[in-house]
């Protein structure tokens, strides 16, 4: 074996449970942009990368593959959406014991289920969002955690603020250097 993933748990138990993971990290360039914006030039590298991710990453409408591009195999060679969900039988697809047709028709069922599910375009709070084809979020956990995948737009604002931000920022500092 010469890769392994190791995902956090998600758990309704507050002793366990990770708080509005989102939040946090989008808190924490927050502070870096607020720090670059006081005068702390060595946060530009914390900016910077903020900024290039959302830049580069390829547009999509989804908010995650899982199920559509990505998949996971247990150790019976079941295959499921998200590596939160195997064991979860309400889940599974399919296995790869099954023939190669049927398993390709399973893979392409789920395919067609999971597009209309995670599909931003079709959640009012996306569609006049400028990250709309740009953001990323996990449809699985606030469905295990209270059986709804639709994602929480509670940090949305924020991510919006930072994005934006580091991105005029960037641009800033692109304009500076080349006039230089
Ligand atoms: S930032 Fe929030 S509102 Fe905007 S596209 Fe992403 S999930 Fe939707
Ligand atoms: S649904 Fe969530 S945990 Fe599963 S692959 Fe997507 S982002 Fe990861």
């Amino acid at each position: 074996m010469e890769n392994v993933m190791i995902v956090p748990v998600i758990s309704k138990d507050p002793t366990l449970a990770l708080p509005n993971r989102d939040f946090f990290i989008v808190d924490e360039y927050q502070t870096a942009i607020n720090s670059y914006q006081n005068g702390n030039k060595q946060e530009i590298d914390s900016v910077e990368r903020l900024a290039n991710q959302v830049l580069n990453a390829p547009p999509t409408c989804l908010y995650c593959g899982s199920g559509i591009t990505e998949f996971v195999v247990d150790s019976e060679g079941d295959v499921f959406p998200c590596q939160l969900l195997v064991s979860n039988k309400n889940f599974l697809i399919g296995n790869v014991y099954d023939t190669k047709e049927k398993l390709r028709q399973l893979l392409i069922t789920s395919k067609q289920k999971y597009s209309k599910i995670f599909d931003k375009t079709k959640d009012n709070e996306c569609q006049n969002c400028f990250l709309q084809f740009f953001c990323r979020g996990c449809p699985i956990a606030p469905y295990l955690l209270g059986n709804s995948m639709h994602i929480p737009h509670e940090s949305c604002q924020l991510l919006k603020e930072v994005v934006k931000n580091s991105i005029l920022i960037k641009a800033e500092k692109d304009f500076v250097e080349s006039n230089s």
